[in-house]
């Protein structure tokens, strides 16, 4: 296929409040020969588009949005496995759409590139023609989803297991946490990874089963390891799903209790922009949790724009920055700067900082340097089934 018709066979999709940029863009596309272009006018269509099957190769995607904005557009699109490209509309601040593009990075969106206002139809061959080595060859498939029935089936026959990460001090690497990862342990041998099973557990009202059957695991592997000698805690993630339950809290702590694990020594982990969408519901539950003992950590935090208030609500414990800003601040002063002010917002709230996504050197030492007090990641150690982990806690103590 030549060029031109490898670019005209592409499936677009265009989102943009303003009406007059979709038509603008609908006039460029065509000029070009693309013929299959949705227009869409804000971010709820657009992901409904998607997750009802709608194949795109790219969405050209505005960033700033009146209801929901194009940050959250692209985290959903990630939520939904979308596997195309994604290109911005340049916003006016630079930084932003670094921002964007980093996070876009972390979530594993294919990122095109960025197409300036008013867009022309140089700068759209431009765009395609830079990247003509990644352009998909056809409209992507649709992700492969799991059922109900399938998640619900692994659960049962426990084959989702737990994975355990460390979570070290910052300034000398010692062990005092580790995250519990889910990890669906086929019996080919085939592990599957969260993003395939937890957002169907959720939206088919499986999790609190889910939920459940982790944390048993994990409480009997971890009650085992405090009892040998092993001291550290354990991150546990919980949905913002989980929350609505006002029985949630008794739950734990009685499944805890059972293993002789205290309260104290959990902190349970939820994901910032889910929980900030239904903060109010969330907050009776979340409270009556930090009552029992439990440490609360807002997680991937910076991607859901929390305010100082709102974060004040919650009695959290522990924050940690989303790997985006920690990988981000290298190379771009806009997810530095991210960094630092969650860093000092996290301190005057009397929390405990964890960088995530630690891959290097550079950034363990980088964010060492600016306070953060808890690092996680490549750099320290992959995720790890309980035997493995086991035999790294005992060896990592021996030399510590
Ligand atoms: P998370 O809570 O932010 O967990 C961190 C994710 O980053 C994990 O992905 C981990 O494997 C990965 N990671 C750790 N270090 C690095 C690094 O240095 N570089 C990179 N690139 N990645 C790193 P994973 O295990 O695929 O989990 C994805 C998400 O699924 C988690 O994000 C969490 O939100 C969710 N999840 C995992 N287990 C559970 C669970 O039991 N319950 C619930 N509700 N959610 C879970
Ligand atoms: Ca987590
Ligand atoms: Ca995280």
């Amino acid at each position: 296929m030549s060029e031109a018709n490898q670019i005209q066979s592409l499936k677009i999709l265009v989102v943009d409040d303003d009406e007059l940029m979709l038509d603008q863009v609908s006039l460029t596309l065509d000029k070009l020969g693309i013929d299959e272009v949705a227009l869409m006018s804000n971010g709820a269509d657009a992901l409904a588009a998607v997750k009802n099957g709608g194949r795109f190769d790219v969405v050209f995607l505005d960033l700033n949005m009146p209801e929901m904005d194009g940050i959250e557009v692209m985290r959903k699109l990630a939520e939904y496995e979308y596997a195309g490209s994604v290109a911005l509309f340049s916003a006016e601040d630079f930084r932003i759409l670094k921002t964007a593009e980093s996070l876009a990075g972390a979530h594993d969106l294919n990122i095109l590139g960025t197409l300036s206002k008013p867009v022309t139809v140089n700068s759209v061959i431009d765009l395609f023609s830079r990247f003509n080595n990644h352009l998909p060859k056809q409209a992507s498939k649709p992700v492969e989803k799991f059922t109900r029935e399938q998640v619900l089936a692994a659960i049962e026959a426990n084959q989702i297991q737990p994975y355990y990460q460390p979570k070290v001090r910052a300034t000398d690497h010692k062990l005092v946490s580790a995250e519990v990862l889910a990890r669906w342990i086929v019996p080919n041998g085939e592990i599957i990874t969260p993003s395939a099973f937890i957002p169907v557990a959720e939206e088919s009202g499986i999790i609190d089963r889910l939920t459940t059957a982790l944390f048993e695991q994990a409480m009997t592997a971890f009650g085992q390891w405090l009892q040998s000698g092993l001291a550290f805690s354990l991150g546990f993630n919980i949905s913002a799903d989980n929350l609505d339950r006002v029985d949630f809290p008794e739950k734990l702590s009685n499944i805890a209790s059972q293993y002789g694990v205290q309260p104290r020594q959990i902190e349970l982990e939820v994901t910032e922009s889910r929980l900030m969408e239904n903060l109010t519901t969330c907050l009776d539950v979340l409270t009556r949790l930090r009552l029992k003992g439990f440490g609360l950590s807002i997680d991937d935090f910076g991607t859901g724009y929390s305010s100082m208030a709102q974060l004040n609500q919650v009695p959290f414990t522990e924050l940690k920055i989303d790997r985006a800003f920690v990988q981000g601040a290298r190379v771009d002063p806009a997810a530095l700067a991210i960094l630092e002010a969650s860093v000092e917002l996290a301190k005057k709230l009397d929390m405990t900082v964890v960088a995530e996504g630690v891959e290097d050197e550079f950034e363990s030492e980088m964010v060492n340097r600016l306070g953060c007090d808890i690092i996680q990641g490549y750099f320290i150690a992959r995720p790890m089934p309980a035997e493995d982990f086991e035999r790294w806690a005992r060896n990592h103590f021996k030399d510590n």
